[in-house]
């Protein structure tokens, strides 16, 4: 094989496309990663706040769902990646009690609805038993099928197993706290696993949530990279994919932005959603459901990165913890960097905030720095000091829709008819796991298919 030909091109080097180029490298197959960063896993890097690390990716791993992907893809290749596992959440509310309440992990539908109705701020009686019987139903749904039920409104599954007005309420209330959603949205269009996915991994003990040294990306995808060039495969980092090459409906290879063209009948797309359109030209239509969905009815995420001079979130808070409104929704996400990876301050709280807001809503703000600023006035309420102790705080907004696999719209086809060696292996097909676990098992699984029809043929 020459130098600018190989058997598999993967174009993205996110944790999707990293996973998906190690699991083919793996299997011996020849294969070429393409990354437009200087090093991989750009969108998992750390931000560098007044001299401090903010790591904002903190990825799950399903334990207990045939043991995770990232998880099972490191000890395949044997890479030296080493992580800690993250306390459960705590929870508090806007008006209530200051203090935050630290959930303990409940793996039973008892436990669960015993903790979650101990957060409500009225209280619920005898209801308590219509929110268990939700909680034993989601439950026991085996994952694999859970996984499948990606496109079953939550909302209309409740109806079909009997559930009282009441407990509808309450466990839309919570999923809309865990992923930070608003509840109509959650109502609108949640699926079945969007809903008892977070539920059962972040609350009931089948995933666990961790933190890599120092970070996603140089404590789990770059040491992978590394893995895949002791195996043989070839990273180009730093180079933008122009186009792929596609000729009478087969891929031909791709073209990168210098004018270089490199041959292979197989190309992965390991880029985010909105990319796609760039390098994809004419879109194919089985790619058009997908890509428009979500835009509008999705939210918006925003997140700040904060160092503060003097302490101001108490000094027990050493988990990730949401902030639940008067109404029931979402106010506020805190992640305490500096409890949970104390090795990214210097002795300084370094805190990352996330808020998601409606496209309707992030419209009231006149820009994303209005939004920041709310942000901080949110914090100050909260925690009285916050802002005259903000050292240095950087604002982010990320365009990446991850979540969408969760809700019930159209998934991204893995492979298409209308271009024969043309794969999908990002994080918006169908849902393999939640975050950068999602994203890797979306690699892996595409990798794994791609091997089972090694011309690269559907
Ligand atoms: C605010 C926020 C917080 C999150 N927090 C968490 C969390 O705490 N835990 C968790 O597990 N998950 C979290 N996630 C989700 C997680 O980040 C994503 O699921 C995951 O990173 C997606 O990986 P990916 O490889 O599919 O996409 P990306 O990371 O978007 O990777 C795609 C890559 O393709 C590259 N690319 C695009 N076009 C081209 C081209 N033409 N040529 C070459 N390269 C190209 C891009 O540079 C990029 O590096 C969070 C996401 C966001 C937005």
């Amino acid at each position: 094989m020459s130098d600018n030909e190989f058997d598999v091109i993967v174009v993205g080097g996110g944790a999707a496309g990293v996973a998906c180029a190690a699991h083919l490298v793996q299997r011996g197959v020849q294969t070429l990663l393409v990354s437009e960063t200087t090093e991989v896993g750009h969108n998992l890097r750390s931000v560098i706040v007044d001299g401090c690390r903010a790591t904002v990716q903190h990825p799950t791993w399903m334990t207990t769902w045939n043991g995770g992907w990232w998880f099972r893809l490191v000890k395949e290749l044997n890479v030296a990646v080493k992580f800690s596992i993250d306390k459960p959440f705590a929870v508090r509310t806007r008006s209530g009690d200051p203090e935050p309440i630290f959930l303990p992990i409940c793996p039973s539908a008892r436990s669960l609805a015993e903790v979650l109705v101990s957060l409500s701020p009225i209280p619920v009686g005898d209801a308590v038993g219509e929110v268990e019987k939700v909680l034993e139903a989601g439950l026991a749904i085996p994952p694999d099928k859970l996984l499948e039920m990606h496109d079953v409104s939550i909302d209309a599954w409740m109806t079909e197993i009997d559930a009282s007005d009441f407990a509808r309420f309450f466990i839309t209330t919570i999923v809309a706290n865990l992923m930070g959603f608003s509840a109509e949205t959650i109502a609108s269009s949640l699926s079945v696993f969007g809903g008892f996915g977070m539920i059962r991994c972040f609350v009931g003990f089948e995933g666990l949530c961790v933190s890599f040294d120092p970070d996603a990306r140089e404590g789990l995808l770059i040491p992978i990279a590394r893995r895949i060039e002791e195996l043989g495969g070839e990273i180009r980092r730093g180079q933008r994919v122009e186009t792929v090459l596609i000729d009478d409906g087969q891929v031909r290879g791709i073209r990168f932005a210098d004018g270089t063209e490199v041959t292979s009948p197989t190309v992965a797309l390991g880029v985010g959603n909105h990319r796609i359109a760039a390098i994809v030209d004419p879109l194919p239509p089985e790619y058009l459901p997908s890509m428009s969905y979500g835009e509008d009815t999705l939210q918006r995420e925003f997140g700040t990165c904060t160092v503060l001079n003097t302490p101001v979130l108490p000094a027990n808070l050493e988990q990730m913890m949401f902030v639940i409104d008067d109404d029931g929704s979402n106010l506020i996400w805190f992640v305490p960097l500096h409890s949970m990876q104390p090795w990214v301050t210097d002795g300084r709280q370094v805190i990352y905030c996330e808020l998601n807001l409606s496209a309707k809503k992030s419209a009231e703000f006149a820009d994303n720095d209005a939004i920041f600023a709310h942000m901080h006035d949110v914090c100050e309420e909260l925690y009285p000091g916050w802002k005259a102790a903000i050292a240095e705080t950087k604002g982010m907004e990320h365009g990446h829709l991850w979540t969408g696999p969760m809700f019930t719209g159209p998934k991204m086809p893995r492979d298409i008819e209308s271009i024969k060696g043309l794969w999908y292996g990002g994080d918006s097909g169908t849902p393999h796991g939640i975050g950068i676990e999602a994203a890797m098992g979306a690699g892996y699984v595409t990798a794994s298919k791609i091997l089972t029809t090694r011309d690269g043929s559907s």
